[in-house]
C-alpha cells in the first residue's frame, strides 16, 4: 500500500493543467513549480469533450485564466467529475473586476491569484493540495477497508447463521429420514445447491453391510436409476467390503416441494462428504452443486463442522433405534418385549375407557416345554422359542400385538376384536403349532402343542388391566388342566355387581 502512495503522489506532482494561460501566466508557473511538475497547457473549447478515459490522469491542480473562468461552466459532466478533486485556482489578469471575482467564487474556485503573481502563494497553494490529495487518499483506502470488512462480515454472518440453521435443526427429530431432510434444507441455503443424496450403512459382524439409500429423484425415473449407481459406486470405495442395498427412500428438503427437475450427476458438479464418527465410517453426502464450485477457507470449513455433527447425530440416531430395539423387542424371538407389551396394554385399555371396546387378549404357554430342554438340550428349547414366535407374527395382524411374555409364555393383544374372532384366531394358531414340525438339533423333528387363555372385555366393562390379565391368565390354567393343545375362554369381563346395582 505504501508503494501505491507513493506512486500516486508522483502522479499527483507530475501533472497539473493550465487554462487559456497566456505565455507569461505559464512561464511564471512552470518556474514557481519546477522541473518535477509538467503543466498540461488546454484551451476551454479543448476540455469540452475530455472524459477520465481520454484524460492521462487527474490533474492535480487546475490554474484558470480569469478570461477562460466561465467556460468551466459549459464542461461535459464527465469532465466536472473527472476536475472534481482537484483545486481550481483562478489566475487573475490586470484589470479584473470586482464582478468577476465573485463570479469566480460562485463558481467553485478555491483560490485566486492576483498579479503581480506570488511563487511562495503558488508553493503554498501546491503544499496544500498535495496534504488534501493525501488526506483524500487515505479516505478512499479507509472505505475501501470498510467495505471489505462489511463483506467479509457478512460472509461470516452467513456462516453463522448456516451453521446456527444446521444444528438446531439436526437435533429436531429422532428420524434418520427427517435428519437428512433438515440437513438438505440448511445446506440448500448455503451452497448453490441442485441435489442431495445420501448412502447410510450399518456393518454387522459377519463382515457385509446394509445400505439405506436416500435419492433426491422421482421414483421409477432414469436419473434416480443414475444418481443410485452414483451412491453404490462411492459406497463401494468407501466401504471396500460386501453390501447389500436395504431399502432405497426419496429424499427432499424440508418444507419445499422440488422447484427444478433433479439433473443426473456431473462428475466434476459432485461434492462427495463422507460421514465418519469416531473413526467408524457410517455412510457418505453426495451434493450436486449448480456450477463447479471451489469453496472459501472459511466456507470449506463451515461445511465440515456441518458434516461431523451430521455424522455424530447420524451415529447418536443409529445407536437410539438400538436401545429402542433392545428395550422393545425381545433379543431370542424378536417378538415385543414384555416391557413394550405393557405399555401398549395401558394405552389400549386408555383407548377402551374412552372409546369403548372390543379388546381381546391372549396368553399362550409351550406345553411340557421343560421336557425340550432336558432331552434335547436348551438351544433347541431356543429354536422352539423362535419358530413359535415366526408362527405367531405370521398369524396377527400389524396392529396387534404379540410379545415375549415370560419364559415360555407368549401374550398377544388385540385390539378392535370381538371375543369370538379372538376365539378363532387362538384356534388357528392352537393348530398352526400342532401341525408345524419344529426342526431342532441333530436334524429331530419335533412335534409341540400349546394351550392357549383368551379373555376380553365387555363393551361396559370397568377399563381393568389387571381384570383382563387375570382372566386371560385363569384361562390359560384351566387349559392347562384340561390337558393341554387346547384353548380356553374366560368368561367376559363385566361390569361388577355393585356398578350394575348403582345403575338399576
Ligand atoms: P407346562 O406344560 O405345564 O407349561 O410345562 P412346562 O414344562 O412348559 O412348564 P415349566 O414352567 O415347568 O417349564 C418352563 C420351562 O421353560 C423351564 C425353562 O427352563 C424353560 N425356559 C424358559 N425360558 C427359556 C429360554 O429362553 N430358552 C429355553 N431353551 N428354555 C426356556
Ligand atoms: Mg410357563
Ligand atoms: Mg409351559
Amino acid at each position: 500500500m505504501e508503494g501505491e502512495h507513493i506512486v500516486l503522489q508522483k502522479q499527483i506532482l507530475s501533472q497539473s493543467w493550465g487554462i487559456g494561460l497566456s505565455a507569461e501566466q505559464s512561464a511564471f508557473l512552470r518556474k514557481a513549480l519546477g522541473d518535477a511538475h509538467e503543466i498540461l497547457l488546454f484551451s476551454p473549447g479543448d476540455l469540452e469533450g475530455i472524459t477520465a478515459d481520454k484524460a492521462s490522469g487527474q490533474p492535480y491542480v487546475l490554474w484558470v485564466a480569469s478570461s477562460c473562468g466561465s467556460a468551466l461552466d459549459r464542461l461535459h459532466d464527465s469532465t466536472i467529475v473527472l476536475l472534481a478533486s482537484a483545486p481550481k485556482v483562478l489566475l487573475l489578469e490586470p484589470g479584473y473586476s470586482i464582478e468577476d471575482f465573485e463570479k469566480a467564487c460562485d463558481a467553485g474556485f478555491t483560490d485566486i491569484l492576483r498579479p503581480p503573481l506570488a511563487r511562495e502563494r503558488v508553493a503554498d497553494i501546491m503544499r496544500r493540495s498535495l496534504e488534501s490529495h493525501a488526506l483524500h487518499y487515505d479516505m478512499e483506502c479507509m472505505s475501501r477497508e470498510i467495505l471489505l470488512e462489511r463483506e467479509l462480515l457478512e460472509r461470516k454472518n452467513d456462516i453463522l447463521n448456516f451453521l446456527v440453521d444446521f444444528l438446531s435443526k439436526a437435533t429436531e427429530s429422532p428420524d434418520l429420514r427427517h435428519l437428512l431432510q433438515r440437513a438438505y434444507a440448511s445446506l440448500e441455503k448455503f451452497l448453490p445447491l441442485r441435489s442431495m443424496h445420501a448412502a447410510l450403512w450399518e456393518r454387522d459382524s459377519g463382515g457385509s453391510a446394509l445400505l439405506s439409500l436416500h435419492i433426491c429423484a422421482p421414483e421409477q425415473s432414469a436419473c434416480r436409476e443414475l444418481w443410485r449407481e452414483k451412491l453404490l459406486e462411492h459406497a463401494r470405495r468407501s466401504l471396500g467390503q460386501a453390501f447389500a442395498v436395504a431399502e432405497v427412500s426419496s429424499l427432499e428438503p424440508c418444507g419445499r416441494a422440488r422447484q427444478s427437475p433433479p439433473a443426473p450427476p456431473e462428475e466434476e458438479k459432485l461434492l462427495v462428504l463422507p460421514l465418519v464418527c469416531d473413526k467408524e465410517s457410517l455412510g457418505l453426502l453426495i451434493l450436486a452443486t449448480a456450477t463447479e464450485r471451489h469453496l472459501g477457507r472459511d466456507q470449506a470449513l463451515a461445511l465440515d463442522s456441518a458434516i461431523r455433527h451430521l455424522s455424530l447425530n447420524v451415529k447418536n440416531l443409529k445407536r437410539f433405534r438400538q436401545m429402542q430395539m433392545f428395550a422393545n423387542y425381545d433379543a431370542l424371538t424378536k417378538a415385543h418385549s414384555r416391557r413394550h407389551f405393557e405399555t401398549r396394554l395401558d394405552e389400549e385399555i386408555e383407548r377402551f375407557a374412552r372409546y369403548g371396546g372390543p379388546l381381546a387378549l391372549i396368553m399362550l404357554d409351550i406345553d411340557r416345554f421343560k421336557q425340550v430342554n432336558d432331552s434335547y438340550g436348551h438351544h433347541s428349547g431356543d429354536i422352539v422359542l423362535r419358530e413359535i414366535a415366526a408362527i405367531l407374527a405370521q398369524s396377527v395382524r400389524s396392529t396387534d400385538c404379540c410379545a415375549r411374555y415370560g419364559g415360555e409364555e407368549f401374550a398377544i393383544l388385540l385390539p378392535h376384536t370381538e371375543h369370538k374372532k379372538a376365539e378363532i384366531l387362538a384356534e388357528r394358531i392352537r393348530k398352526r403349532v400342532a401341525s408345524h414340525l419344529f426342526q431342532i438339533e441333530g436334524n429331530a423333528a419335533l412335534n409341540i402343542t400349546v394351550s392357549l387363555g383368551l379373555a376380553s372385555l365387555a363393551i361396559d366393562a370397568p377399563a381393568s388391566k389387571q381384570a383382563l390379565l387375570r382372566a386371560a391368565d385363569g384361562a390359560l390354567y384351566e387349559a392347562k388342566k384340561r390337558g393341554r393343545n387346547c384353548v380356553c375362554s374366560a368368561p367376559q369381563v363385566q361390569k361388577s355387581p355393585a356398578a350394575r346395582e348403582k345403575m338399576a
